[in-house]
């Protein structure tokens, strides 16, 4: 209560995050600000207003993108703030199926090689069109996970290291989150490959888990911090430089481990190369196509690295590159918020696939997993075939390996 307190005092009420805020923007009502949320918190914490169900859903509403923490001028800790509330009234909340799902196949390997086997079978066969002919995920309440799907690839086993491929410069940890591991292997792959290409020895530990993003945002800090020891000992090597992320989202929460030896070496993988100093330009073949640049919030708001995506992919030669405009907000993603808050979710989703489709690109790309298998589901809902991924997977397709001949 003591810190609840001390967090949302530091408020000064100036409104400057407002016009920030996706909710507010959507909404116009001050309980959807951050302003507003932060007054409900302090008058919580104060013993002044009961928990109710409506007190609740005006926090849960937040979709913890910190557009508000990053513009306040009194720099109010806005995520601490509501991450602390929720465990405060974590018996209070309903989880989802669709959220309970998705942290069981998170958190326990064995359950995601189920699930991987399961979508084998759902995907390759003619299940999932039958099942979606007769809408029985949403029957089941499961219809905002099916949706999020995306088309079925066979994963390739991964080695615990890959040496560099040119002459090594340094020494990486790879962290794949567990929705890379399940759902996209092709970020995973190609991050490897650019990697030892730009001179790095890459160890991919066996032992990481989940970032635990989805535990502490939904009150449960007990299993975060039990997530965040065991990703602090897969990375405990010394001799690694740095600790590479390919999804934003699980970056930016581990940035905020307790264990600052290890949160000080995350960082995101295009920011990384940028700042390694690496020039791929005459190892990328050139690729005459529009491109949009979704920056994740995550990035943004919370890692503050997202110049390194532009910048890497600026060095294939011919590409062009449009940013999307800086009006849009949010794409409504925010980790499991797409599950249990459908209806923001989805409005914010379209206003971005809006700005998005004005340039008619050819590709969409975004740092983070999360926002990408959102804005892939939103365009496929819509027919609209533009393909979603990740910067470093346009490097990687464009990338000649050049490989070191042994005595050069
Ligand atoms: S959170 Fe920051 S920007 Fe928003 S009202 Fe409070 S002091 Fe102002
Ligand atoms: S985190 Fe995002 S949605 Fe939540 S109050 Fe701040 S700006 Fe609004």
């Amino acid at each position: 209560m003591n810190n609840l307190l001390a967090d949302a005092d530091i408020c000064v009420k100036c409104g400057l995050c407002l016009p920030h805020c996706p909710t507010y923007t959507k909404t116009q009502n001050e309980n959807e600000s951050p302003r507003g949320r932060i007054a409900l918190i302090q008058a919580w914490a104060g013993r002044h207003l009961e928990t109710s169900k409506k007190l609740i859903e005006h926090i849960d509403n937040c979709l913890l993108c910190r557009s508000c923490e990053r513009v306040c001028p009194a720099v109010v800790p806005y995520g601490r703030l509501v991450n602390n509330f929720r465990e405060q009234i974590k018996e209070e909340r309903d989880s989802t199926l669709s959220v309970s799902l998705l942290k069981s196949v998170s958190h326990n390997k064995t359950i995601a090689h189920l699930a991987q086997s399961g979508l084998r079978l759902y995907q390759t066969t003619r299940l999932q069109k039958t099942a979606r002919l007769l809408r029985l995920p949403e029957l089941f309440r499961l219809g905002n996970v099916d949706r999020l799907l995306p088309d079925y690839h066979e994963p390739t086993a991964l080695a615990p290291h890959y040496p560099a491929t040119t002459e090594a410069r340094g020494n990486i940890g790879l962290f794949t989150g567990c929705m890379g591991s399940l759902l996209d292997h092709e970020t995973v792959n190609a991050a490897i490959k650019v990697l030892t290409a730009a001179g790095f020895n890459v160890s991919v530990p066996v032992m990481q888990t989940c970032c635990g993003a989805l535990d502490l945002h939904n009150g449960d800090n007990e299993t975060f911090e039990q997530l965040a020891a065991t990703n602090y000992k897969a990375f405990a090597d010394n001799n690694l430089d740095a600790i590479v992320t390919i999804a934003s989202g699980c970056g930016s929460q581990m940035q905020e481990y307790r264990q600052a030896d290890f949160a000080t070496k995350v960082v995101d993988i295009s920011h990384f190369l940028i700042e390694s100093g690496c020039n791929f330009n005459d190892q990328l073949t050139p690729l005459a196509a529009s491109v949009c640049l979704h920056t994740p919030c995550s990035l943004k708001n919370v890692m503050r690295e997202e110049q390194g995506a532009l910048k890497l992919l600026k060095q294939i030669p011919e590409i062009n590159i449009a940013p999307l405009p800086a009006s849009v907000q949010c794409c409504g993603s925010a980790g499991s918020y797409m599950l249990d808050h459908p209806q923001m979710s989805l409005a914010l989703l379209n206003d971005l696939l809006k700005a998005a489709l004005d340039d008619q690109p050819e590709y969409l790309v975004s740092s983070n997993i999360g926002c990408a298998l959102h804005i892939s589901a939103g365009l496929r809902e819509k027919g609209i075939a533009l393909e979603v991924l990740h910067p470093i997977v346009l490097i990687a397709r464009q990338l000649k390996v050049i490989t070191q001949q042994p005595g050069e």
